[in-house]
C-alpha cells in the first residue's frame, strides 16, 4: 500500500464539505476549467478571514465561486466579499453557487478586466481587509500593487499558484509568467511595506501583511 502525500494526509482530516464538493461538479459539468482552491487552502481562507476578522474582502479571479464560498464563510453579519471576474458566464455560475451556499447576500462580482475593475474601485473610494489574488498569473505584480493601494493597514494580502505546479523553481523556465510570480514571491517577502511568507503546500500560497 503506497502512503498518502502530506496533502492527502491532512485532507482526510478535514471534515466532508457537501457545498464545496456540489460546487465542483458543477465546474465539471459546464466544461470549466478544474483550477479551484486546494481544500485545505480554502480551508485556511475561511479561517484567515475570521482570524483577522476582515469586513471587506477582495478577490481577483472568481472562476465557480469556490474560493468565493471559502471567503463569504469567514466574514462576519455586516461582512461582503468583492470579486472579479474576467468572464460574465463564470460570474453568473459563480453567483448561482454562493447562492445555492446561503451566501449570495454577501458577495458582489464585477465583470471585466480586473485592472478596470481595480482603477474603478479606486474611484469610488474602496478600501479592503484581505484580498485573494487568484487570476491572471502575469499580473500578479499589478496586482500586488493595487492590493497595496487599496488595503486598510494591516490588511492580508494571500496569492494562490504561487509556485507554478514547480516551474517557478526551474532555472530554464522563464515565460513571462514564471518571471511575475518570481517577482510577486519576492514582492510578498521582502518588500519594505509587507511581512510575508510562502506555504509550499499544493502549489504554494504566499500570505503577506501590508505593515
Ligand atoms: N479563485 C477561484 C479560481 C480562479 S481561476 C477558486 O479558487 O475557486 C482564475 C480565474 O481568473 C478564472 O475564472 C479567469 O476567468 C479569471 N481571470 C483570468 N484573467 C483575468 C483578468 N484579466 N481579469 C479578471 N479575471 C481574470
Ligand atoms: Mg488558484
Amino acid at each position: 500500500m503506497t502512503q498518502p502525500s502530506a496533502e492527502e494526509y491532512v485532507e482526510s482530516l478535514l471534515e466532508r464539505d457537501a457545498q464545496l464538493e456540489k460546487v465542483k461538479e458543477v465546474i465539471r459539468a459546464k466544461g470549466m476549467p478544474d483550477i479551484s482552491v486546494a481544500a485545505g487552502y480554502g480551508k485556511l481562507l475561511t479561517l484567515l478571514t475570521k482570524m483577522t476578522g476582515a469586513k471587506r474582502v477582495l478577490e481577483i479571479g472568481a472562476l465557480g465561486g469556490y474560493s468565493g464560498i471559502c471567503l463569504a464563510r469567514g466574514l462576519g453579519e455586516e461582512g461582503m466579499l468583492v470579486s472579479l471576474e474576467l468572464k460574465q458566464d463564470y460570474a453568473d455560475v459563480a453567483l448561482d453557487n454562493l447562492r445555492e451556499a446561503g451566501l449570495g447576500e454577501k458577495v458582489e462580482y464585477r465583470v471585466g478586466e480586473a485592472l478596470d475593475s481595480l482603477k474603478q474601485l479606486e474611484n469610488e473610494g474602496c478600501k479592503f481587509d484581505l484580498f485573494f489574488i487568484d487570476a491572471d498569473k502575469g499580473n500578479y505584480p499589478n496586482y500586488l500593487e493595487w492590493a497595496i493601494r487599496l488595503g486598510n493597514p494591516g490588511a492580508v494580502i494571500v496569492g494562490d499558484n504561487t509556485l507554478l505546479h514547480g516551474d517557478i523553481m526551474d532555472p530554464g523556465a522563464q515565460g513571462n509568467r514564471v518571471v511575475k510570480m518570481r517577482l510577486f514571491n519576492e514582492l510578498m517577502t521582502s518588500d519594505p511595506r509587507l511581512e510575508g511568507v510562502i506555504l509550499p503546500a499544493y502549489d504554494g500560497l504566499a500570505i503577506a501583511r501590508i505593515r
